[in-house]
């Protein structure tokens, strides 16, 4: 059985002395994901190994101050969330350890993981354009960098700067295009805004469909969301736009993670290794990608039916752990370049 803890009942738990007990048979897992099938897929890896998994749900940037602010009586094992961007912030915060793994580096691809060891990418999500399929020729655009071209003057719909998926999407073109030439693609891709960046990946979507905007920059998931949705607006949304690849003939797409990582403080550290491993196995990777529409990190993996229509694909190799790196020089860049 699995033991699903609030973070408030948690909070509470962590006053009894008796629930940071290091018993043998428990692994504690601090997850920002909230699936379902990551539940199904821990009950089987209590039923295969016989340790219990305990989740502490919460909101990442939560989950590392309170790890933080337990220090070494921190029941934490390991930390589950999404964004390299946001596996950096939990490594700058000191709360992770590096772990060694012939398993992990055979099973995860080296750019998705980091080189130390302190996190292992388990899913990957791409961020994508999405299109208008009556406006727009998809032939037209080919790379994120096309997006600043004018001939896409106010066509174009992207969420707040203040999101990490745009943070690290920038910080990669940093790293392929240097500082000045990034600025000045932000800067021409904010002279071809449709409006003001306001709402969440899917609000960017649903702005395509209603005509706001020609062009979305998007995760992937969010549209396959959209596309098995019950609600006939959504599902009708989905229909009218087209999602595409960046940089095929080049670096390749934008490719971000789900990751994990091993904490610094883990009082059940052989645990939550053998609980990372599992989650590379055939069976977990399935369920860990299928859970949100994501694509897996190990190869030959089963998918969701649409991803595997939508591929094959390349994805930019360059490490995720440059991401953030070089978050703090996007979230200059894109203030200098007047991106709300
Ligand atoms: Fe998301």
């Amino acid at each position: 059985m699995i033991k699903r803890i609030s973070a408030l009942t948690a909070a509470l738990a962590l006053l009894a002395p008796a629930a940071a007990s290091a018993a043998d048979g428990e692994v504690n897992v601090y997850s920002a994901r909230h699936y379902d099938t990551d539940n199904a897929m821990y009950e089987e890896f209590t039923a295969e190994t016989g340790i219990e998994v305990n989740i502490i749900e919460g909101d990442a940037d939560q989950l590392i101050e309170r790890i933080k602010a337990e220090g070494q009586n921190s029941p934490a094992d390991i930390l589950v969330t999404v964004d390299a961007g946001r596996l950096y912030r939990a490594e700058q915060a000191g709360v992770l350890a590096p772990v060694t793994s012939e398993q992990l580096n055979q099973r995860v691809p080296e750019s998705l993981r980091h080189p130390d060891g302190l996190w292992y990418g388990l899913s990957q999500r791409v961020r994508g354009i999405v299109y208008a399929k009556d406006r727009v020729d998809p032939t037209e655009i080919t790379s994120y960098e096309d997006l600043a071209d004018p001939k896409w003057r106010g066509r174009i719909c992207i969420r707040s700067s203040t999101n990490v998926y745009n943070q690290s999407l920038v910080a990669s073109m940093i790293e392929s295009n240097g500082l000045e030439a990034t600025e000045t693609w932000a800067e021409g891709l904010v002279a071809n805004l449709a409006r003001s960046p306001q709402g969440g990946d899917t609000d960017q979507i649903l702005a395509v469909a209603a005509g706001e905007c020609d062009l979305a920059v998007s995760n992937h998931y969010y549209l396959v969301r959209l596309m098995k949705s019950d609600k006939a607006d959504e599902s009708e949304a989905a229909a009218a736009v087209g999602f595409l690849f960046p940089n095929q003939d080049g670096r390749g797409a934008h490719a971000n993670i789900s990751g994990a990582g091993v904490i610094a403080t883990s009082p059940n550290k052989d645990n939550a290794i053998a609980f990372l491993e599992y989650l590379t196995t055939d069976q977990a990777q399935a369920y860990f990608a299928l859970g949100n529409n994501e694509f897996p990190v190990v190869e030959g993996i089963k998918m969701d039916p649409i991803l595997v229509e939508w591929g094959p694909f390349e994805t930019d190799q360059i490490n995720a752990a440059k991401y953030g790196e070089n978050s703090a020089e996007a979230v200059k860049l894109m203030d200098r370049a007047g991106w709300k």
